[in-house]
């Protein structure tokens, strides 16, 4: 019978997810590096903020870290409790999630990847799309805490499975980001009004998610709001580009789309949103998208 939970990691998407699994647990622990937003969270959401150590003794641990190497970092700082499931919601990858399920294996705690995907919206709303590798048996144990916050949840395989699945999708994703961009440039460059366009595309089979709720809300609008920082989307195609070389497939487009992304340098990348990236296409071309 599951009746602790514990959050650790309140960044633009934990900060969300921790608030909903008050709705399945009487006792949700969260835990932040800077401390500060987890007494925050306490107070906002009826939380309790509690010490590293404290927080891993529960029976269900989620993540939710920029990367796989800060969890992994943090995994040498604390003893999880025997018989717990420790859900990894971070965007990881997937040889660092089967290695980390063998360790945790052998203290007696089971480990899944659990990438989610949905952006901020999503963790707000609690309908994010959540991928799920490693045990069976341990994820039917946790399906029920994790329904707190998705929509969808999917069992991909073993071990290390939705950090793969996650990475592909978010390649995906840039790829629709950069197409339609040069899309709209030429577009652009024939005189178009760029709204009536998206809208046409929006209504037609060249629509995606980046089309219908990203282009004209934060490129076309200037905006640029800073929800899924360009630094972890370059980790993510890094992530899936270093399965496409260990397969020794020929795919040749997403090695092109980690060019376009990687132009941007990581610390520059880190305070910018992700679909900032078209201004390096602007650039280039000497237009602006609006
Ligand atoms: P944020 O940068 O907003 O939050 C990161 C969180 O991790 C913060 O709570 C931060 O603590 C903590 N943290 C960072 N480094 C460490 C460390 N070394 N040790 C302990 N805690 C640390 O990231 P997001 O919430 O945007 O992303 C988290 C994960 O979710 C990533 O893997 C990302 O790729 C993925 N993701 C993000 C989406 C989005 O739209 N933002 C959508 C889907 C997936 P502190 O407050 O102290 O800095």
């Amino acid at each position: 019978m599951i009746q602790s939970v514990s959050f650790i990691g309140l960044g633009a998407m934990g900060w969300h997810m921790a608030s909903h699994l008050t709705k399945v647990s009487g006792q949700v622990h969260v835990w932040n590096r800077n401390f500060e937003k987890a007494k925050e969270h306490e107070q906002i959401f009826g939380t309790k903020a509690v010490c590293l150590q404290q927080a891993v003794q529960t029976d269900i641990i989620f993540s939710c870290l920029p990367t796989s190497q800060d969890v992994e970092s943090l995994f040498k700082n604390c003893s999880p409790k025997q018989g717990s499931i420790w859900i990894d919601c971070t965007s990881g990858v997937p040889d660092i999630g089967k290695r980390l399920n063998q360790q945790l294996k052998h203290q007696g705690v089971d480990y899944l990847d659990a990438p989610v995907s949905g952006q901020t919206v999503g963790a707000e709303r609690g309908t994010l799309t959540v991928m799920i590798g490693g045990d069976q048996a341990a994820f039917e144990k946790a399906r029920p805490i994790i329904q707190a916050f998705a929509d969808l949840i999917e069992y991909v395989g073993d071990s290390g499975s939705a950090f793969a699945v996650k990475a592909v999708n978010n390649t995906l994703m840039a790829t629709h980001l950069w197409a339609l961009a040069e899309g709209l440039s030429v577009l652009k460059a024939y005189g178009v009004n760029l709204h009536s366009a998206i809208n046409c595309i929006n209504h037609s089979s060249g629509k995606s998610n980046i089309s219908e709720n990203i282009m004209a809300q934060r490129v076309l609008s200037r905006n640029f709001d800073k929800t899924f920082a360009l630094n972890l989307l370059q980790k993510d195609i890094g992530i899936a580009i270093d399965l496409i070389t260990a397969s020794n497939l020929d795919l040749p487009t997403l090695n092109l789309i980690q060019q376009q992304f990687n132009q941007i340098h990581k610390t520059d990348a880190q305070h910018l949103d992700f679909s900032a990236v078209v201004k390096t296409l602007e650039q280039r071309n000497q237009l602006e998208l609006y």
